[in-house]
C-alpha cells in the first residue's frame, strides 16, 4: 500500500481507463482458457505487490480483453445491459463514498434517493403509496426475499405446512431455485403456446397442487420472460390470488420496464394487485451491474420476515426508522440503487420511456424482416423487445459454429437457445445503441 494512503498517480490513471471505457465504443472481445490467461497474465499476487500501474496495464491488457462487453450494441443473447453514461459513473462514486446501505442511521440520504426511485416505479404499476422496499443485488434474491416474506406471512396464519408455490412453465430458472433454497415445493402452471400463463392454467396447477396435499401460499406471475418476452395474464392471476388467498409476486426482472411507455402500459394490466414485484435496473433500466427493485405492497411483512438481530444490531433495531436491510435476504447493502437515481434524477423519466419504446420499436421492426425471410421462422410474435427465431434445416451445431464465427469477427455476440427441443436464437433488445442495419445483417449472415 502507498504509505500515506493516497496514490494521485494510479487514481488518475483509472479514472482516465474508465472514462475512455465508456467514451470509446467497447470492442466485443470474448473469452480465454485458463491455461492461456495464466500464460498471459502469470501470477499477480505476490508478497511485495505488482503495483498499481502495473497492475491496471495488466488488466488492460490482458484480463479485460478476456471479457464480453456486455454493453456492446450487438451484444443480444441473454439479457444484456446498457447503462447510460451518468449511471455508470455514478458507480464510481457509489464506490469512492463508502455508504451503508443497510440502515437509516447510516445511509439516510442515499436510501431516500432510492426510496424515491422505488415510489416512482411503485407509482408506475399502480401500488399504494404505502408499499415500499429496497435495492437488493439481482432479481434472484428479489423473488427469494419476495417468497421468503409471503411464507412468513402463510406461516402466521397456518402454521407450518407443506408448502408450494405456483409459477407458469415458462417462470425464470430462479424460481426453482428459490423453491429449493427454501426447501418447498414449486408446482408449475402450463403456459398457452402464446407463452403467457392464463387464468385456466394458473386455476389447474393451484388445483394440482391442492390434490398433492400442498398448501400453495404464493403464485408468481412473469411480467416479460426470459427467453421471449412474453408476459402472463397478470390480471387473471391476480384474481386467482385473491380467491385462493396466495400472495401475488410479480416477476418483472426484465421486461417490467416497459410499463414505462404509455402504449404498452395495458399489458401490465393486474399488476396493481401485486403484492410485490421486482425489476432489475442492470437489465433494462439503463443501470450498470448489479441491482433488483424489489417493492412490497405491505412493506411490514417484509420486515418481520427479514429483520435480523443481534446483539450489536438492536440499536438499529430499536430506531424505529425504515432500515432497507430489514426488507430483503441481506444484511451489509451497498446503496445499488442509486446509479438508477442519479441517472433517472438528471435525465428525467421521458427519456426512459423513450429509450424502452425504442428498443420495442426495433424488435417489432425486425421481426417483421424475419417473417419475410423464407430461410427463417419467427418462433413467436414479440410483445417487448426479446425476438427468437429458427433459420430453417440448421441444427444445433450449424447455429453454434455460426454464433462462434460472429464474435471470432468481433460483430456480434448472438448465442444460440432453444424452444421445446428445438434449436433456435435470439436477440434480446434493451441498448438503444443497436442498429437496425447490425440485425438485418446479423441475418443475412444466416442466409
Ligand atoms: C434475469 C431474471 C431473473 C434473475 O435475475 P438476476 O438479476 O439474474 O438474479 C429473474 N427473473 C427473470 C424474469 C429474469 O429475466
Amino acid at each position: 500500500m502507498h504509505q500515506s494512503g493516497r496514490n494521485p498517480k494510479v487514481r488518475n490513471a483509472i479514472f482516465h481507463y474508465a472514462s475512455d471505457r465508456i467514451d470509446v465504443d467497447p470492442p466485443l472481445d470474448g473469452p480465454k482458457t485458463k491455461a492461456e490467461l495464466d500464460q498471459l497474465a502469470g501470477q499477480t499476487i505476490t508478497e511485495s505487490g505488482l503495483g498499481g500501474e502495473a497492475a491496471l496495464k495488466l488488466f488492460e491488457d490482458v484480463l479485460a480483453p478476456a471479457t464480453i462487453s456486455t454493453d456492446h450494441p450487438n451484444y443480444l443473447s441473454f439479457i444484456p445491459t446498457a447503462p447510460t453514461e451518468l449511471a455508470t459513473m455514478f458507480d464510481l462514486v457509489v464506490s469512492a463514498s463508502s455508504i451503508y446501505g443497510g440502515s437509516w442511521k447510516e445511509g439516510a440520504g442515499a436510501v431516500f434517493a432510492e426510496n424515491q426511485v422505488l415510489e416512482f416505479l411503485a407509482r408506475e404499476c399502480g401500488l399504494p403509496e404505502s408499499s415500499g422496499g429496497l435495492f437488493v443485488q439481482g432479481g434472484t434474491l428479489g423473488n427469494l426475499s419476495a417468497m421468503v416474506t409471503a411464507r412468513e406471512k402463510a406461516k402466521a396464519k397456518l402454521g407450518k405446512q407443506p408448502w408450494a408455490i405456483i409459477a407458469s412453465s415458462e417462470a425464470h430458472s430462479s424460481i426453482k431455485a428459490v423453491a429449493k433454497v427454501m426447501d418447498c415445493e414449486i408446482v408449475l402452471a402450463q403456459a398457452e403456446d402464446s407463452g403467457s400463463l392464463t387464468h385456466a392454467g394458473a386455476e389447474a396447477a393451484i388445483q394440482e397442487a391442492k390434490s398433492q396435499g400442498l398448501t400453495p401460499f404464493a403464485i408468481v406471475g412473469t411480467a416479460g420472460t426470459t427467453n421471449f418476452g412474453i408476459l402472463d395474464d397478470l390480471e387473471a392471476i391476480a384474481k386467482l390470488a385473491q380467491e385462493h388467498q396466495l400472495w401475488f409476486h410479480v416477476d418483472g426482472a426484465y421486461g417490467l420496464a416497459g410499463i414505462l411507455v404509455p402504449e404498452l402500459k395495458q399489458l401490465y394490466t393486474g399488476i396493481e394487485h401485486a403484492d410485490s414485484f421486482i425489476v432489475d435496473p442492470h437489465k433494462w433500466l439503463f443501470a450498470p451491474f448489479d441491482a433488483c427493485a424489489l417493492v412490497y405492497r405491505e412493506p411490514e411483512y417484509a420486515r418481520l420476515a427479514h429483520t435480523q438481530h443481534g446483539e450489536y444490531l438492536e440499536v438499529l433495531n430499536h430506531s424505529g426508522e425504515f432500515n432497507p436491510s430489514d426488507y430483503g435476504f441481506n444484511l451489509t447493502r451497498r446503496v445499488r440503487g442509486l446509479p438508477l437515481w442519479f441517472s433517472m434524477a438528471a435525465h428525467g423519466a421521458a427519456l426512459y420511456r423513450q429509450a424502452v419504446k425504442a428498443n420495442v420499436d426495433l424488435a417489432f421492426k425486425i421481426a417483421e424482416v424475419i417473417e419475410q425471410r423464407p430461410y427463417l421462422r419467427l418462433v413467436r410474435k414479440p410483445q417487448l423487445s426479446v425476438v427468437v427465431f429458427e433459420r430453417i434445416g440448421w441444427e444445433l451445431a450449424d447455429y453454434e459454429s455460426w454464433s462462434e464465427k460472429l464474435l471470432a469477427d468481433q460483430f456480434a455476440f448472438v448465442v444460440p437457445s432453444s424452444h421445446q427441443g428445438k434449436p433456435n436464437t435470439r436477440f434480446a433488445i434493451v441498448n438503444p445503441l443497436t442498429k437496425f442495419e447490425d440485425l438485418v445483417t446479423i441475418l443475412d449472415s444466416m442466409e
